[in-house]
């Protein structure tokens, strides 16, 4: 079979870099699309509204005494050639104003033997209503242009626009004006010059701008990927910079909470090893010596020495239970089966589990209640949790020895607690003793036989309840750990 090919992702320089030059590009492809298909039609439409208004402004003042300047300011403006022509009844006189000669190839300056033209565009304006305007080839006026320098080069277009307006004594004036569309090329050429440069120096920014942003970016995560390598080789007293970008600045933050969370795993793994190895071998010990005095010494073999090995086996099975018991409830595999059961009941037998140390070794166990009490529960998973509680209170009571099993009921929920009155516990340790393998007291003392999961697995399974739980206690006056759940009535 052939082996699928895996694509290579691409580094965040080279993303940033296509993009980058990708946008720039794109604008310049615009840039070049706009000026080869609309800068004619923009530039003409600009033309034909320049022409239109002059030729209207001069109309309006035909008759007014300044008309002269009024006409050169237009023809200054907006670079045109203005010529007045009146009408009488049998010939065409040319009213003499300073608008002429404002650009180099003017069509309408040096007109000849024009009256045809000019009686043609009086018919062609009166038609239009007043204003007539049209683009024309500036070589259909051949025929009309003085033989001479400036009528050499009739190539390219122009607009012509002229406006009828009646003179205060009656006669008819033909407003003349003409502005080329020549100058359009020499633009494109230097439109055609910027967008050459344009596009060398955007090609040039986007290369720059991409460096140093993929730097910016890939910089920090290039330093954190070498830092997460040698964490993957357990070296936990690596720190990441919380420098650069915010989305780089959260991510280290997150490695860092990650290498310190490791940090205590890591050290409370170690002290698992070695609490369990300490827990483990004690019993294991007792079993071995007992069993070889039991070999070797004859009238050994009592039902007493056989107790402490039974014992001694029930302690490393109960061991070895809770920690199999706190990997499942923490992996998620432990499935719950949840039914109606009596909380009373269950602190009742698990009280009656200590009947022996109650005879035998003065310890009092006070039991509070005032009803039985229903609940919805995991009936064996409850029976840890107050196991678990009860355990730890005739561990660390004090010397009084006792502890109070105390039941409370309003309308909807039930109380639980365990009070003892013992060391206490300190407010620093107070919110870790919930974690995985935290104990309190680091010295090992046989009195105190924990691994330091107990309320690891009261905590998983509470939560798996969805029950409140909580723990008060002062140092040297003891400690009162209690859970709640919503009765059940029916
Ligand atoms: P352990 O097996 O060590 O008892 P737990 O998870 O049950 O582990 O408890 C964690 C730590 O919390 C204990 O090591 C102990 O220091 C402290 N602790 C628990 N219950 C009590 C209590 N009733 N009084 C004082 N300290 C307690």
């Amino acid at each position: 079979m052939k082996a699928s090919r895996v694509k290579k992702p691409l580094s965040i320089k080279l993303h940033i870099f296509i993009s980058m030059l990708g946008l720039s590009l794109g604008l310049i492809v615009a840039l070049w699309l706009a000026q080869s298909f609309f800068l004619n039609s923009i530039y003409s439409r600009i033309k034909e509204n320049d022409i239109k208004h002059a030729s209207h402004s001069i109309a309006y003042n035909i008759n007014n005494e300044a008309l002269d300047s009024f006409v050169e300011q237009m023809a200054v403006e907006y670079e045109l050639c203005v010529r007045i022509f009146e009408f009488d009844s049998d010939q065409i006189i040319e009213k003499e104003t300073e608008g002429t000669h404002f650009f180099y190839d003017c069509v309408i300056c040096n007109l000849t033997n024009a009256d045809s033209l000019l009686n043609s565009w009086y018919d062609a304006t009166k038609d239009a209503g007043g204003y007539y305007t049209e683009t024309v080839d500036r070589a259909n006026f051949r025929d009309f242009i003085y033989e001479g320098e400036e009528a050499s080069d009739l190539s390219g277009m122009c607009i012509i626009a002229t406006n009828l307006v009646e003179g205060e004594n009656g006669n008819m004036f033909l407003v003349v004006l003409n502005t080329p569309l020549h100058p359009l090329n020499s633009t494109r050429k230097t439109l055609d010059i910027v967008l050459g440069i344009l596009t060398l120096v955007t090609v040039g920014i986007s290369l720059v701008v991409s460096y140093l942003l993929s730097k910016m970016i890939s910089s920090p995560l290039e330093k954190m990927d070498k830092k997460a390598k040698a964490l993957a080789e357990s070296s936990y007293q690596i720190r990441f910079d919380e420098k650069g970008p915010k989305e780089v600045q959260d991510l280290a933050r997150t490695l860092n909470q990650t290498t310190e969370e490791l940090a205590s795993v890591e050290n409370l793994r170690k002290e698992l090893i070695a609490n369990i190895s300490h827990d483990l071998r004690t019993p294991l010990t007792m079993i071995s010596g007992y069993s070889e005095v039991m070999r070797d010494i004859p009238g050994e073999n009592t039902p007493e020495n056989m107790q402490v090995i039974i014992d001694e086996t029930a302690r490393l099975s109960s061991l070895v239970n809770d920690l199999l018991n706190v990997s499942k409830l923490q992996s998620g595999t432990q499935t719950m089966s949840i039914s109606k059961m009596s909380l009373t009941k269950c602190i009742i037998d698990t009280v009656k589990r200590y009947d022996t140390l109650v005879n035998h070794k003065g310890y009092k166990i006070n039991l509070v209640y005032d009803s039985e009490v229903f609940i919805e529960a995991d009936e064996t998973r409850l029976l840890q949790v107050v196991y678990n509680l009860i355990n730890n209170a005739i561990n660390y009571t004090g010397s009084d020895q006792t502890v109070t099993v105390k039941q409370e009921a309003t309308d909807d929920v039930v109380r639980v607690s365990i009070i003892d009155s013992g060391e206490g516990i300190s407010e620093e340790d107070l919110p870790l003793i919930w974690d995985r393998y935290y104990k309190v007291d680091k010295t090992h003392n046989r009195a105190v036989v924990g691994t330091g999961i107990g309320l690891s697995i009261v905590k998983n399974i509470l939560l798996l309840h969805g029950s409140r739980f909580g723990v008060s206690s002062e140092l040297g006056q003891g400690s009162t750990f209690w859970f709640e759940f919503k009765i059940c009535k029916d």
